[in-house]
């Protein structure tokens, strides 16, 4: 008999959740984390009375009404709704693309002039199928928007050409002929009430978890702890590499207090242009319709993943994608450990994304 049935390996969401769930059908679950704190990406840390988003920022948002049931029974969700503003060398432009966009850029005031320019533009740039996310781009909303919102922002987050990048990640935002700035499609958005760690502590709460833990440095002894391993990782580190690296893309983050009670009106506001360093600045009191005196803004710069570094972005590039395979192939040969979440599963997830990801798991595993 082991103490634990599962020893949970990361606090993240999709972790938590797992821990939860089980907890829910009577097992007696251990969570760990190499971190000295729970929530991994979605952890906020109070500054000056406001919730600062450590690992960048995170907005709510799903189609599903069970994940959105699910979260706010753990939290009340605000009124939040995304709508950030781009910064072309000074000149303002609100996101997504939209009707707003479409008249800051041309002047056009009706649907139909806006279709009218982007398919003026896209004749011209002669293109039938995109293969590419520049191609995918021109066809959706024409080139001067390219060449003014999507190129430079894109190629500095991935560090790499926007010819060279899959066009997916551009379909993520919508293209809109009304005037309507949420940058999110989907029927529920909002901030928790209070911060992420409500929803993170809720769906711990009487759970063992112990901080500071590495697995990978510890896995013997740990792994004696608990019947089944759920195992939140990177996938790769978990088998040491031994096909390879797995490719991801990271960010630096430089948080500031500033003195001021509104440095900029809004929670984000991206910088397109190439020289910018950065890609956006985020004043985290937004989120929450803060009224402190002070605000607290973090500079987000993009950077190629090293070792030592936080792994954000998968790279779900053709060679990135088959050396996943390779592991996952591993991953399902391994007894009583289940791979999940966004480093294990090499996923560009959101938010609902990994609570879905790890409520299906539950579901097949518990067999209910
Ligand atoms: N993007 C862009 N200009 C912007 C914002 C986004 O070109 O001002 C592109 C960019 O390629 C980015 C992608 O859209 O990687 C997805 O943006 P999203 O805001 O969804 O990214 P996340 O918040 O996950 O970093």
């Amino acid at each position: 008999m082991k103490q634990y049935d599962y020893l949970i390996v990361g606090a993240g969401l999709w972790g938590s959740v797992f821990a939860h769930e089980a907890t829910q059908r009577g097992k007696k679950c251990l969570v760990i984390d190499r971190r000295n704190h729970r929530g991994g990406n979605v952890f906020c840390e109070n500054v000056e009375g406001i919730n600062v988003h450590t690992y960048g920022a995170h907005i709510f948002h799903t189609n599903d009404k069970e994940i959105w049931d699910y979260v706010n029974s753990f939290v009340e969700f605000n009124r939040y709704t995304n709508s950030p503003v781009a910064n072309y060398k000074g000149e303002l432009y609100n996101l997504p693309f939209n009707m707003n966009t479409f008249y800051q850029l041309w002047g056009v005031k009706t649907p139909d002039e806006a279709k009218a320019k982007i398919a003026e533009q896209v004749k011209e740039a002669g293109i039938t199928e995109p293969a590419n996310l520049e191609e995918q781009a021109i066809s959706l909303v024409g080139t001067d928007m390219y060449q003014k919102l999507i190129k430079s922002y894109t190629e500095k987050q991935w560090g790499r050409k926007a010819t060279e990048l899959p066009a997916f990640i551009i379909k993520r935002l919508p293209v809109r002929f009304t005037f309507d700035n949420n940058y999110f499609n989907d029927r529920y958005q909002g901030i928790p009430i209070g911060g992420y760690n409500k929803l993170t502590d809720g769906l711990l709460a009487g759970i063992d978890v112990r901080l500071n833990v590495d697995f990978t440095t510890e896995k013997d002894t740990l792994a004696q702890l608990a019947e089944t391993i759920v195992y939140t990782g990177k996938i790769d580190e978990y088998f040491d590499f031994r096909f390879g690296a797995l490719e991801y893309r990271s960010l630096q983050f430089d948080h500031e207090v500033l003195d001021t009670e509104n440095f900029q009106g809004n929670a984000v506001v991206n910088y397109t242009d190439a020289e910018t360093p950065f890609t956006r600045i985020i004043e985290h009191k937004h989120f929450e319709f803060g009224t402190q005196p002070k605000t607290v803004i973090t500079r987000e710069y993009p950077k190629e993943w090293t070792t030592g570094a936080e792994p954000y972005y998968p790279i779900n590039d053709a060679k990135n994608d088959k050396l996943f395979r390779q592991y996952k192939e591993l991953a399902e040969q391994e007894n009583h450990v289940i791979f999940g979440g966004r480093l294990a599963e090499y996923r560009y997830y959101d938010m609902h994304q990994v609570i879905g990801s790890a409520l299906k798991k539950v579901r097949v595993h518990f067999g209910d």
